[in-house]
């Protein structure tokens, strides 16, 4: 393996799902594409790593319902050319009380939308889901689109495709330094991208970074992106012996509950006979300083009652019986940022800059990966990215307005 030298089109930093999929659209579109990371490919101390993610179209916010549609079907499209199977579908069962203000948003996108979906009260979703008891006031809120993402697999799929289509791809690369002004071959401006390995030129850079996103975007623009990386809990508990009724095959949903904790799922699929429930959020940490241990007792105090009950005594487990640390990286307002980056304080992000960043996916960017791989490529190469709303996603909301601020998340959990 060659060390890093010379020129491309595009360098992409960070090979999670967000870089993977970056890197696979720009060189699908025939243009030269360096995708470096830090640690070994599908290494497991970032965010993307993993057996499974939910992917699901119901959103609370119409914008990111609306982009649901292109990014199933660009998933879709993915399977198809490589061959492999990441996406195990099965419906989407959002569920919580009647009141609930997200919840209800949610139905109102649908039917604004045109998502087919069905609302069903207690008595009507325990006759569907046998193994689901719901409070009395509670309703649920059935999609067809929803499903288990087989997360390492799908990252490795986007990279074969990438290396596939002409990528070049190198890991155990750390990118230091990235500076502007640089001359290309072609007489025209580019940046100088400094590795552990060696340094290289692209004429447009997009970094990817996910918890690491911030630290670069200091040490390179000088600037304090407000992206807090939380230690956030997966969690699979044990079901009854000889039970399938939590399987997909079955018809057991992905689902989410909008009560208090909000908590979500998906069917029994990666490990038999266990079943993953888990929390959003999290402490604050250091992706360089990590511990790497999941917060036992707070999975314990706020599944375990929900569990026992809503699953009408179907889970044989009163702790995870696995259990692992994973990181999401919450933006102040939990959407993302897809921008130029802009280069001093003064110039903002329109003024296209060569360096553009991803991050602040806030614990729900995966279902999104490959959506967002297009929009990043469209920016790089062209500047805009038609039929996205890139005024949810742009820097200048936390630049110029008081919108939040990372002390937000201090001890926060059940952020999302
Ligand atoms: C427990 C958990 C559950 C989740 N559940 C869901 C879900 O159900 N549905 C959903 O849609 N989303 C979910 N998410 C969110 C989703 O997984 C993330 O939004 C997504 O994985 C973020 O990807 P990323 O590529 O931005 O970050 P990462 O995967 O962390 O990738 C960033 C990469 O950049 C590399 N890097 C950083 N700095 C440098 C550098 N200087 N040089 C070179 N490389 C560098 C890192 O090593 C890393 O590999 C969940 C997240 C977690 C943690």
């Amino acid at each position: 393996m060659g060390e890093i030298a010379g020129e491309y089109e595009t360098i992409v930093v960070g090979a999670g799902i967000m870089g993977s999929c970056t890197a696979y659209q720009i060189a699908k579109r025939g243009k030269s594409v360096l995708l470096l990371e830090q640690y070994d490919f599908l290494h497991h101390r970032g965010s993307s790593h993993g057996e499974s993610r939910t992917i699901r179209e119901t959103y609370a916010e119409e914008y990111y319902a609306a982009m649901m549609d292109e990014a199933f079907s660009l998933w879709e499209e993915a399977q198809q050319e490589s061959g492999y199977r990441v996406h195990i579908k099965t419906n989407q069962l959002d569920i919580g009380s009647v009141q609930d203000r997200s919840l209800q948003s949610v139905i109102a996108v649908c039917r604004k939308l045109g998502i087919p979906h069905e609302v069903l009260n207690t008595e009507q979703a325990s006759l569907r889901y046998k193994v689901l008891n719901l409070p009395k006031d509670w309703i649920a809120v059935v999609t067809n689109r929803g499903g288990i993402l087989r997360a390492s697999k799908a990252v490795a799929m986007f990279q074969s495709l990438a290396l596939k289509n002409g990528a070049t791809l190198r890991d155990n690369a750390r990118v230091m330094k990235i500076t502007n002004g640089w001359k290309l071959s072609d007489g025209l401006d580019g940046v100088l991208v400094c590795t552990n390995r060696g340094s290289v030129l692209g004429r447009k850079c997009v970094i990817a970074a996910g918890a690491w996103a911030q630290k670069l975007a200091k040490e390179i623009a000088d600037i304090e992106l407000p992206v807090q990386p939380v230690n956030t809990p997966i969690a699979y508990w044990r079901i009854e012996e000889g039970l399938d009724s939590f399987s997909p095959e079955k018809g057991f949903p992905t689902f989410a509950s909008y009560g208090d904790p909000y908590l979500y799922g998906t069917p029994s699929w990666e490990y038999p006979g266990l079943l993953k429930v888990s929390i959003s959020g999290g402490n604050p940490c250091d992706p360089d300083k990590r511990t790497f241990v999941p917060d036992l007792d707070v999975l314990r105090k706020k599944l375990s009652p929900w569990l026992a009950e809503g699953f009408r005594g179907h889970i044989m487990s009163e702790n995870p019986v696995v259990a692992e640390a994973c990181m999401c990286s919450m933006s102040p307002d939990e959407d993302f940022i897809l921008d130029f980056l802009p280069l001093t304080k003064t110039s903002l992000s329109r003024d296209k800059s060569p360096i553009l960043i991803a991050c602040g996916f806030s614990g729900h960017g995966f279902k999104m990966g490959p959506l967002v791989g297009r929009i990043m490529a469209d920016l790089a190469l062209k500047g805009e990215a038609h039929g996205i709303p890139l005024q949810y996603f742009s820097i200048e909301r936390f630049l110029k307005s008081t919108r939040g601020n990372v002390k937000d998340y201090e001890n926060k959990f059940d952020i999302i």
